[in-house]
């Protein structure tokens, strides 16, 4: 960056030629400079440093422990396995998470729709109670009726 800064200042000071030449250099710096072998990135700092062993890096910048060939940190979960082996577990980790949280919902549902089946049996049931109950009081006014009837049967004879 700061070479092509100073380059644009200088630019209209140079003739074409020496200016071409001067930015082919530039560009295969740049291509050189991204062509470092090792070279990796801090996902969280972007600081750059060239690691040429190991399986992580420690930034020194920000002393995260990042995986060398993968954005990841460097932790359990990744530790003897290969960036590959560890995209694959998080598949896994994600749809079984998936799974869990569906069934989960279809449990959810089913306690929700037991409930309200289990309120609807309840009313049901106390709709038949009052119903009984009705009926019974109307049998014993029906029986007062007979018996009261019977008494004055009796009386007429
Ligand atoms: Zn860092
Ligand atoms: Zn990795």
């Amino acid at each position: 960056m700061l070479k092509s800064a100073i380059l644009d200042e200088v630019r209209v000071h140079l003739s074409q030629g020496v200016l071409t030449l001067l930015e082919a250099r530039c560009m295969n710096e740049a291509i050189a400079a991204a062509d470092i072998e090792g070279l990796v990135t801090c996902e969280s700092c972007n600081f750059q440093s060239a690691v040429t062993n190991g399986d992580y890096f420690i930034c020194p910048s920000c002393e995260r422990k990042q995986c060398r060939f993968c954005p990841r940190i460097y932790d359990e979960n990744h530790f003897a396995k290969t960036c590959d082996q560890v995209t694959h577990e998080e598949h896994e980790r994600e749809r079984e998470e998936q799974d869990r949280e569906y069934a989960e919902l279809l449990q959810e549902k089913y306690e929700k729709e037991h409930e309200a089946e289990q309120r609807k049996q309840r009313v049901e049931q106390e709709r038949l109670k009052v119903e009984q109950e009705r009926h019974k009081a109307e049998q014993e006014r029906i029986k007062a009726i007979d018996e009261d009837l019977r008494r004055k049967e009796k009386n007429i004879k």
